[in-house]
């Protein structure tokens, strides 16, 4: 067998970490459009929208390895595997993520996989869900009047059963972006005010940001409890700077859910 010093070029391939977006295809960059239509293998997970994966090469091999809470998928080392042999056989391959893959993505993992294998890598940044539900609600995570920082944080760990750890992360001034808020929302609301929070904190929640289908509750922290489930994939925000009476929804398919039928008229106005 010829080694790659022998034929003069490297046989390795090369892996793209690639962010998908939050669905809508036009929010896919410029370069990870092109890499998805040209990639020979892409692996992707289950957030990413179908009409994206419609952009992938007809003779390209498309894998989901996504794997949702409670339904069996591939292991991260079965992952790993995957794109490390593919990679070896001299294929391009396109590891696509939903949002930013270093957004609780898993890539840390990955990159790390790689390098122990000596694949060579690159990273495509994506936009993330936090920032596309905040364009959907058309509010700035930063508006300087109310909110310092941002904190991007998730309600669900790695670890096992362990609790998001609130503490020190709650201030009038921040925005906290919640991924994975999950459905216990009594919990997180007392969570959230044992940590200090205002419990006429503004909050929104919003569903499958930049789908078609997207849309979007008001409550406060202290009425978290009474908040309606919506739809998945779905992110939490929490600061001032969710203001639901200067609240323009950005995209005309962004709507109120239920009980804000209210909002949808002052929306109209
Ligand atoms: N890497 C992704 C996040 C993966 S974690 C990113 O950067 O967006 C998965 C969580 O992201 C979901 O549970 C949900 O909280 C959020 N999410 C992903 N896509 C979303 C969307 N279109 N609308 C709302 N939330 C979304």
């Amino acid at each position: 067998m010829k080694s790659a010093l022998q034929t003069g070029h490297s046989t390795v391939g090369k892996v793209y970490l690639v962010g998908a977006g939050p669905g809508d295809p036009d929010l896919l960059t410029v370069k990870a459009q092109r890499l998805i239509a040209q990639a020979t293998v892409v692996l992707h997970d289950d957030l990413v929208s179908r009409p994206i994966l419609a952009l992938t090469a007809p003779h390209a091999e498309v894998v989901s390895v996504g794997k949702r809470f409670g339904a069996p998928g591939p292991t991260q080392t079965e992952i790993n595997e995957r794109m490390i042999a593919s990679a070896r056989q001299g294929l391009e391959v396109v590891r696509l993520k939903g949002g930013d893959p270093g957004i609780f993505g898993r890539l840390a993992e990955e990159i790390d996989a790689l390098d122990a294998a000596g694949i060579p890598y690159e990273i495509v940044p994506g936009i993330t869900a936090g920032i596309a539900a905040a364009a959907s609600l058309g509010m700035s995570l930063t508006d300087r009047r109310m909110a310092a920082r941002v904190v991007v944080v998730t309600n669900h760990q790695a670890q096992g059963d362990a609790k998001a750890d609130w503490r020190g992360l709650i201030r009038e001034d921040s925005t906290l972006v919640i991924y994975m808020p999950g459905h216990d929302f009594a919990s997180l609301r007392d969570q959230l005010l044992a940590a200090g929070c205002a419990a006429d904190m503004p909050s929104a929640i919003v569903s499958r940001a930049s789908l078609p289908d997207e849309g979007y509750r008001f409550s406060t922290v202290g009425e978290l409890d009474k908040l309606a489930s919506v739809d998945s994939p779905s992110i939490l925000l929490v600061g001032r700077s969710i203001d639901r009476t200067g609240c323009r929804a950005n995209s005309s398919a962004a709507r109120a859910l239920g009980e804000a039928e209210l909002l949808l008229s002052s929306l109209e106005a």
